[in-house]
């Protein structure tokens, strides 16, 4: 193990910045000042799993040849974990390992406790997939030549290009490099936060995407038995069990609220069961943002099982997918998620929740709700719900750049003759009624819709992904921004 030069050390104590580092390269250092004495970059693997590494140190002239190394002498490593790495005292090392990670088509991951800044936040963008725990934090800044500073270059001077050059090789915005010189000068931090994060790319995914798409198999399932009101227990032991992982509040004590209806075509009394769960918001948990989707499909019909994949195990995954990321990235606002029962016989479920709601209506801010996000053959996703809300229209624009999804608004207007209006048909109607507002995310129908053949096969993957993804960022940032979205109505 080497330590970084003792006469650094000293500098470092002393207060100095990084301008005053022995260490020169053409261009320039990137190194976060943790004040104690860092240790060089380097690697273990643990609990004899040789597919994972985990990084530790300041990346150093020596870390691209460790890293070549490393990966040749053990190619079946698929991720990199970033412990701590505070920075990079030679950046064109650091861009040159970095790609060679990049290269190789490796992972990165931080995690919960883990602290990644500067030069070491360039190393985590080169991972092909780059997730993080909550608590980790990642920093930014700008950097620092021996005499100058970044910002004192023009923005078209070269001394720029190599830092561009990297980005655009792993695909990361520029406007990212723009964004992390002004962040912090040269010797501070920036930690960013979700939003930004999402902003420039820097995770490939805030959710764990083979347990969306398993989830809506598992839901598609025949063993699922069509999930019909009243025999959809299996359905409901899958959503508690991620209600109980993420340890959602209940409330009054129990995730779920049963109710009766009269199905209107037999005329018989039925009973359906909503599952109810929220988490606390960290600064105004007062309001309240629901996130709701039918868990309900049209079961077994004449000894056919019609599985409902895309109806709507497709936005019953997602709102897991939520419960997972919320948990993480924690809200502002208290979020309720609801898996609503008996849609298919007449809204019933959401119905009950509105008129029997735990809290307040007053304090229900916005509702969401998922209903058909699986499959469209234009990549085309619609939200509904603006042409009655339009505060929320921009919020909802900003969140839907680089989705490379066709984003489209409407059926939300009862005089558009050509499209049809889809206001009072899923789990928004209740919502609607009693004037809450409410955003539904939905696809136009399918030839599969509400028959047998609507099978998990039908799913495109890609384009469910991609939905979930414009969910994440839309109620993120809805959740951000929900003061100055309401002040505006
Ligand atoms: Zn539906």
């Amino acid at each position: 193990m080497k330590k970084i030069g003792l006469v650094l050390l000293a500098l470092i104590s002393l207060g100095f910045a990084c301008i005053v580092l022995t260490f020169t390269t053409a261009i320039g250092q990137k190194f976060y000042l943790s004040m104690e004495g860092e240790e060089t970059a380097s690697f273990i693997f643990k609990d004899n799993d040789k597919s994972t590494v985990y990084m530790k140190g300041v990346i150093y002239a020596g870390t691209l040849d460790d890293i070549k190394f490393l990966l040749s002498e053990n190619p079946q490593i698929t991720k990199l974990v970033l412990e701590d790495v505070p920075g990079s005292i030679d950046d064109e090392v650091n861009l040159a390992a970095s790609l060679e990670i990049y290269h190789r088509g490796i992972a990165t991951h931080i995690p919960a406790d883990g602290f990644v800044a500067s030069g070491g936040t360039d190393m985590f963008l080169a991972g092909v997939k780059r997730t993080i725990e909550a608590g980790a934090k990642l920093g930014v800044h700008s950097w620092a030549g021996l005499t100058q500073t970044a910002t004192d270059f023009e923005v078209s001077d070269e001394v720029h290009q190599p830092y561009l050059d990297y980005y655009q090789d792993i695909n990361i915005p520029e406007s990212f490099y723009r964004y992390t010189l002004e962040a912090a000068p040269a010797d501070g931090i920036h930690w960013m936060n979700v939003q930004e994060m999402q902003q420039y790319n820097v995770l490939t995914s805030f959710i764990d995407t083979n347990e969306l798409i398993s989830n809506l198999e598992i839901l598609a399932d025949d063993k699922m038995k069509g999930r019909a009101t009243g025999h959809n227990e299996a359905a409901q032991s899958l959503i508690l069990a991620q209600f109980n992982r993420y340890k959602l509040k209940p409330f009054n004590d129990n995730y779920k609220q049963t109710f009766s209806f009269t199905d209107e075509k037999t005329k018989l009394t039925r009973n359906g069961t909503n599952l109810i769960g929220y988490i606390s918001g960290s600064e105004t948990p007062e309001e309240y943002i629901v996130i709701g989707a039918h868990y309900d499909h049209l079961g077994v019909v004449e000894g056919k099982i019609f599985n409902g994949a895309d109806d709507n195990a497709s936005g019953t995954s997602a709102l897991l997918s939520l419960i997972e990321y919320f948990s993480n990235f924690p809200p502002k606002h208290s979020v309720i998620f609801a898996a609503f029962d008996a849609e298919e016989l007449g809204i019933h479920g959401s119905r009950f929740f509105v008129e029997n709601s735990p809290v307040d209506l007053k304090q229900i801010k916005v509702a969401f709700n998922f209903d058909m996000i699986g499959r469209n053959s234009n990549n085309e996703i619609y939200i509904v719900g603006t042409n009655y809300y339009s505060a929320f229209k921009n919020t909802l624009e900003m969140s839907s750049k680089y989705t490379n999804l066709t984003v489209s608004y409407g059926h939300d207007n009862p005089d558009d003759k050509e499209k049809q209006n889809w206001m009072e048909s899923s789990d928004n109607a209740p919502f609607f009624l009693k004037k809450i507002p409410n955003i539904t995310f939905s696809e136009e129908d399918h030839p599969d819709y509400h028959k047998e053949t609507d099978e998990f096969s039908g799913i495109d993957q890609v384009y469910y992904k991609k939905v979930v993804h414009l969910i994440i960022k839309s109620i993120s940032r809805i959740d951000a921004n929900l003061q100055k979205i309401t002040l505006q109505k």
